[in-house]
């Protein structure tokens, strides 16, 4: 395969300008001149591809709301090499030929590399395990239920324990259904104001807890995905402070976007687990300061229009923002992170919460790399998104931070037109 060297870039906390060159899917090597194709960095930071442990693709079943093709390619817009998907998709993703078959498909389409989770359980009824070894040998990433709570506890402690033993992380949506009930949002003074029925904090902190003492009994690991609560977060801090190998993920929504929200009674902003209070949001910000959250996922959640316009009781959860997720971050947090630790949070870390190798830009390193302009600050226009979801809260707003080129195993995934 030939060359492609990326010239004029520099590598985060550096100010010297650099060229990176990849080969067969690996870094060849630093400065070695205009070998085969060259791509101009224009003086862009130049990272490991952002990995993302959570995405709803759809595919197979929901296409009409996202699939792999433009699931993949709005990822490697927003700078990501690697990005796992959810299995709540009709069929559910319970079945070893429907995992090669993804995995297939995507490599073909050259966008994000796809890792795609499996179901924990068999249909994520939650009752049955699924068959987690043949899951694993046709190339599953993770076990999880994701979209359903794991109401079963004794079927949750089997999963983590047969799943441990082959060396996978289950991560789990840990809300206890009973008590968010058919909750739409949080359950505070904002619901309250607007008459809406509430998903209490509780929900999300209990289920935190129960796990904990399952991973306490197992030893297995777990990781929570997309903590809202700061009360959540503070039982994760206790189970990290026991030891217990426990793992969690915090969403850019929960971070920028609270309850106030609602106050529009717009969809676009009902999502599981729900906007929060602003204090929730400030906790989750300090546990990514002080290292207690893991890492940064999105939970990229594709819905259609349609079906987000319905009224708040109707509508479907979820907000998709695959593309600009790190621009939100670089301009709400940069300061406060800073660039290694945000970068970090939504590579290195989210790799060693999956036992991955570590992400790097050394000679021999698989050649799955972001380049990001830090500076220009364009307005995101969900129109141009590759998501089949062109809308989106932050619609309007001036972000920096955009991906200009991301390449994935070598081959150029992604490249801004302007
Ligand atoms: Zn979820």
């Amino acid at each position: 395969m030939k060359e492609l060297t990326i010239k004029n870039v520099r590598r985060a906390g550096s100010d010297t300008l650099e060229s990176v060159t990849v080969e067969n899917g690996v870094i060849k090597g630093w400065n070695l001149g205009d070998l085969g194709t060259v791509v101009d960095g224009q003086g862009g930071t130049v990272a490991p591809a952002l990995i993302e442990l959570h995405a709803h693709l759809r595919e197979p079943g929901q296409t009409e709301k996202e699939d792999l093709a433009s699931g993949l390619a709005a990822a490697a817009a927003g700078g990501y090499g690697t990005v796992v998907s959810m299995p709540n998709t009709r069929p559910v993703v319970d079945d070893p030929a429907i995992v090669r078959s993804l995995i297939e498909k995507a490599d073909r389409l050259g966008f994000a590399r796809l890792r795609p989770a499996a179901a924990l359980t068999r249909g994520q009824k939650g009752e049955q395990l699924a068959e987690l070894t043949a899951l694993k040998e046709a190339g599953a990433a993770m076990f999880t239920d994701d979209g359903l709570t794991n109401e079963n506890a004794r079927t949750l402690r089997l999963g983590l324990e047969y799943a441990g033993s082959l060396g996978m992380v289950v991560s789990v949506h840990a809300e206890d259904a009973t008590l968010r009930a058919d909750g739409v949002m949080n359950e505070g003074p904002v619901s309250e104001a607007l008459g809406l029925p509430g998903n209490p904090a509780a929900a999300e902190a209990a289920r935190v807890a129960r796990d904990v003492e399952i991973v306490a009994q197992t030893g297995a690991r777990l990781h929570v995905q997309h903590l809202s609560t700061a009360r959540a977060l503070d039982i994760v801090r206790d189970a990290k402070r026991r030891g217990l190998p426990v793992t969690c993920e915090v969403c850019p929504h929960h971070l920028t976007l609270t309850d106030e929200k609602l106050r529009s009674f717009d969809a676009i902003y009902k999502v599981a687990p729900p906007l929060r209070t602003q204090a929730d949001a400030d906790h989750l910000l300090q546990g990514l300061l002080d290292g207690s959250v893991d890492c940064i996922a999105t939970d990229h959640a594709p819905h259609t229009r349609a079906e987000k316009e319905r009224d708040l009781l109707e509508a479907p959860s979820g907000i998709a923002y695959i593309e600009l997720a790190f621009p939100l971050m670089w301009t709400r947090f940069g300061e406060q992170l800073g660039l290694e630790r945000l970068l970090d949070l939504m590579t290195g870390a989210a790799a060693r919460v999956m036992g991955w190798p570590e992400p790097t830009l050394e000679e021999g390193a698989p050649a799955d790399l972001v380049v990001l302009d830090l500076e220009t600050e364009r307005t995101v226009e969900p129109a141009t998104f590759k998501s089949k979801a062109k809308f989106t809260p932050w619609a309007g707003e001036s972000l920096k931070g955009w991906p200009t080129l991301t390449v994935v195993n070598g081959k150029v995934a992604y490249q801004r037109q302007d």
